[in-house]
C-alpha cells in the first residue's frame, strides 16, 4: 500500500466506498495544530476543523500523551461495571459547565437522540402530558444529525428524502421567529430543541434577543430549551458555550465534536437533575458511551481547551478574521459572518457556486467547506495565530477579487 499515490486511493475510495460525501481530491497523512499534509507532502491551513472536532488543533500532544497512558491501562469497561475515568470526567465537566446530570454517549447524532428521549419521558412523567403525545418543536434548515429519528424533523430534502416513513412528534418553525414558536407551543409541547447559531445552514445567527425571549417562553410554558451546542460548543463562537452571547442558561445542552479534540467519538447531554432524573436503569445506554479511554481523552481535551486560552483565543482571533473577511475587496462577496472562529462567506449567487471557490483555495494552501452552493465556512482550530489569519486572508482575497 505504500506505493500509493494520490490518485490511487481517490479510485480504490470511489471504488469500494459508498458515495454519501464528495471529498476534495486531498489525501492527507498528518496535521499538526492548524496544519495539515498531503500524501504528496503539500501543507495546507485547515479552516474546516473536522466540522468543529479539532477545536485544540490537530494531534495535540497533551491529548494525545493522555490517549496513549489510558490506552496502555484499560479502554473499555462498558457500563455493566464502573471505572475510574468516568467520575472525574463528570466532576471536571460538571464544574467547567455548571450541570448537574450528564449522559455519555459517542456521536452527536446519539447525545441528540438521547435528549429526545429523555425530554419525551419528562413530558409523561414529570409535566403530565399524555402517553404518546409529546411535542418537540425545531427549526427549519435545523443540522442534528443523521439518524433515522433526526433526519425525519430536517427541512432539507437532501437529508430527508427516500428515507422514510419517520417518527411523528415533531413541529417545525423558522428560526428566530418568535411569533412562529409561540404559536406552535401546545399543552403538548415538552420541549425546544435549537442551534445557538445555525451551522450546517449557513453559520446563521439569530436575530438579536430571539434566545433571551425563547428562554423566558420555555420557563413560562414549562417546556424544556435544549440547546445542541456539538458545533457551537467548547470554544469555538468565542465562548464556552454560545448561549453564553445570549445571556441564557439552557436547561439540556448538547456537546460532542471537539469534546475528544478529534481523537475519538465522543458526546454528552448535560441537564439539571429533573430531566435526565427520570432515566432508570435498563431504558437508555450505549456499549461505548462513557468508558475510559473516551473519558481520559475528553478530559484532557477539556483541560488544554481552558489551560491553553483556546476560548479566548477564538474571541480575539475570529474578530480579527472577520473584520478581514468583511474587507476584502470583492464584487462577489455578498457577506461575511459569524461569532468567534465560526465564520462564513457568502457569495453573490452570479459568481457560480462556492465549490469552485473552494478547490481553488485548495490549491493555494486553505481547506475549507462549501456549503448551500454559495457560502464557504472558515472555522480553523481555535489555536490559530495573528500571523496564520493574515496569510489565509491574503490568500482568500486572492481568489474573490
Ligand atoms: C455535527 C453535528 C451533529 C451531529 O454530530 P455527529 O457526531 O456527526 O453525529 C449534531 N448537531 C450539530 C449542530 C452538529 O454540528
Amino acid at each position: 500500500m505504500s506505493s500509493f499515490a494520490a490518485a490511487d486511493f481517490v479510485r480504490v475510495e470511489d471504488e469500494l466506498g459508498a458515495h454519501n460525501y464528495h471529498p476534495l481530491d486531498v489525501v492527507l497523512t498528518k496535521g499538526e495544530g492548524v496544519w495539515v499534509t498531503d500524501v504528496d507532502g503539500n501543507r495546507y491551513l485547515d479552516c474546516l476543523a473536522a466540522y468543529s472536532a479539532v477545536n485544540q488543533g490537530h494531534s495535540h500532544p497533551k491529548i494525545r500523551a493522555a490517549m496513549i497512558e489510558q490506552a496502555q491501562k484499560i479502554t473499555l469497561t462498558s457500563r455493566a461495571f464502573r471505572n475510574d475515568q468516568l467520575a472525574h470526567f463528570y466532576s471536571e465537566l460538571a464544574a467547567l459547565t455548571g450541570s448537574h446530570k450528564i449522559l455519555p454517549m459517542n456521536s452527536g447524532a446519539e447525545a441528540v437522540e438521547t435528549a429526545i428521549k429523555a425530554v419525551r419521558k419528562w413530558g409523561y412523567e414529570v409535566k403530565g402530558v399524555p402517553e404518546g403525545q409529546a411535542e418537540i418543536i425545531v427549526c427549519a434548515d435545523n443540522f442534528h444529525g443523521r439518524t433515522l429519528g433526526i433526519v425525519g424533523f430536517s427541512s432539507d430534502p437532501d437529508s430527508r428524502g427516500g428515507f422514510g416513513p419517520f417518527a411523528p412528534g415533531f413541529v417545525m418553525v423558522p428560526f428566530g421567529d418568535l411569533k412562529a414558536f409561540e404559536a406552535a407551543i401546545t399543552p403538548q409541547t415538552v420541549a425546544m430543541l435549537v442551534e445557538p447559531i445555525q451551522g450546517e445552514a449557513g453559520v446563521i445567527l439569530p436575530p438579536p434577543g430571539y434566545f433571551a425571549a425563547v428562554r423566558r417562553i420555555c420557563t413560562e410554558r414549562n417546556i424544556v430549551l435544549i440547546l445542541d451546542e456539538i458545533q457551537t460548543g467548547l470554544g469555538r463562537t468565542g465562548k464556552l458555550l454560545a448561549e453564553a452571547h445570549e445571556g441564557i442558561e439552557a436547561d439540556v445542552t448538547l456537546i460532542g465534536k471537539a469534546l475528544s479534540g478529534g481523537f475519538y467519538p465522543v458526546s454528552a447531554v448535560l441537564s439539571n437533575t429533573e430531566v435526565l432524573g427520570v432515566l432508570q436503569p435498563g431504558q437508555h445506554g450505549s456499549t461505548f458511551g462513557g468508558n475510559p479511554l473516551a473519558c481520559a481523552i475528553a478530559r484532557a481535551a477539556l483541560r488544554v481547551l481552558v489551560e491553553e486560552g483556546m476560548v479566548e483565543n477564538a474571541a480575539k482571533m475570529g474578530a480579527y478574521f472577520l473584520e478581514g473577511l468583511r474587507n476584502l475587496r470583492s464584487n462577489i462577496v455578498r457577506e461575511a459572518r459569524g461569532r468567534g472562529l465560526m465564520l462564513a462567506v457568502e457569495l453573490h449567487a452570479e459568481a457560480g457556486g462556492a465549490r469552485g471557490f473552494v478547490e481553488t483555495l485548495a490549491g493555494r494552501g486553505i481547506l475549507a467547506k462549501d456549503t448551500h452552493g454559495h457560502t464557504i465556512r472558515f472555522s480553523p482550530p481555535l489555536v490559530i495565530t495573528r500571523d496564520e489569519v493574515d496569510w489565509a486572508l491574503e490568500r482568500i482575497g486572492a481568489v474573490v477579487k
